[in-house]
């Protein structure tokens, strides 16, 4: 086994999760109501190794949306499809060091980074751009779900209807890009929009995101089925990208103290990944002022603190 003593391991974990569950800081999304509904008190963890040992402790079996969480599966899946170059003549690699919604291009008017709205509609602009509509987003969520194992990814079609009632920054964000031509030609904007908004609303559980992440921390193969479901390319550049731009405007502090490939979304989730080794998934809705789970990113900390995962551990 990857991690032999698991249950010693495993205890550890819980310690971290009783620890953090006792902070109250952090407020919960409210910009549309299917967010504000989120109890503050929901708190998940779970984890998934690359030989599919696994444990989750508290509310890992509820349903939440990955919202910013699906932006690097949406890339990973394009490089898979497409190849590094094309996917990065539309998106850049550098982080933006602006908000995550910010209307703001590169010095090569391209979307900075595709872990922030402008480059993640750059990706789905790509990704599987032949098909209908309809057949695009069922390839995302076909691929979601097998990166879970077949575990629960499904969609919650009242969060799609509200992100896309209230998308004036997107929809902003994509004329301005449309202006600077940064999608390719012929795109509907519209139905790139509303692909976008779709693939947020894809719906998991700490558990099935656990094994999402572990599959990513495994190269790309599905650590419960054996299913290999991305390249090695666009799994190295994935993480590469998490790790320079996952955590919003607290990425480089992440990097720096936790050492990790990382992405969150407003829904107070975090995809962690420690490569080759396991994918974890947090979960709890409170935000900081950021836009990162207060107890997600609190328990990353302390996970650095108690076990050498951090990048530049045991040097
Ligand atoms: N649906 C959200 C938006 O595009 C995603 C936000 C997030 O999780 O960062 O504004």
């Amino acid at each position: 086994f990857i991690i032999p003593e698991f249950q010693k391991f495993t205890s550890k974990i819980d310690d971290i999760y009783w620890e953090c569950k006792s902070i109250h800081s952090g407020k919960v999304a409210t910009y549309i109501p299917q967010l504000s509904r989120y109890s503050p008190d929901y708190w998940a963890v779970s984890i998934c190794t690359i030989d599919g040992q696994r444990h989750s402790i508290g509310d890992f079996n509820v349903p939440f949306c990955l919202q910013s969480g699906a932006k690097p599966l949406a890339y990973a899946m394009a490089v898979n499809e497409l190849g590094s170059d094309l996917v990065h003549q539309y998106v850049g690699q550098e982080p933006s060091g602006q908000a995550f919604n910010s209307l703001v291009l590169d010095a090569n008017n391209k979307p900075h980074n595709p872990m922030i709205n402008a480059g993640a509609l750059a990706v789905t602009s790509l990704l599987k751009n032949d098909l209908l509509l309809s057949d695009r987003f069922e390839y995302f969520n076909v691929q979601a779900k097998r990166l879970g194992g077949q575990e629960e990814v499904g969609f919650h079609n009242p969060t799609f209807l509200s992100e896309r009632a209230t998308a004036d920054r997107n929809r902003a964000i994509g004329w301005f890009m449309k202006e600077n031509k940064c999608f390719p030609e012929g795109i509907n904007l519209e139905e790139t929009l509303d692909f976008y908004f779709q693939c947020c609303s894809v719906e998991v559980t700490c558990m099935s995101a656990s094994v999402i992440a572990a599959s990513i921390a495994n190269g790309g193969i599905c650590p419960t089925t054996g299913d290999k479901v991305l390249s090695a390319e666009s799994v190295r550049n994935t993480l590469s990208l998490m790790y320079s731009c996952g955590m919003y405007d607290y990425s480089g502090q992440f990097a720096f103290k936790v050492g990790l490939p990382a992405k969150s979304g407003v829904s107070g989730c975090v995809l962690l990944i420690i490569p080759n080794v396991m994918g974890v998934c947090l979960w709890s809705p409170p935000l900081d002022h950021l836009g990162n789970s207060v107890r997600a990113v609190n328990f990353c900390e302390r996970l650095v603190a108690k076990f050498n995962f951090h990048n530049y551990d045991n040097l």
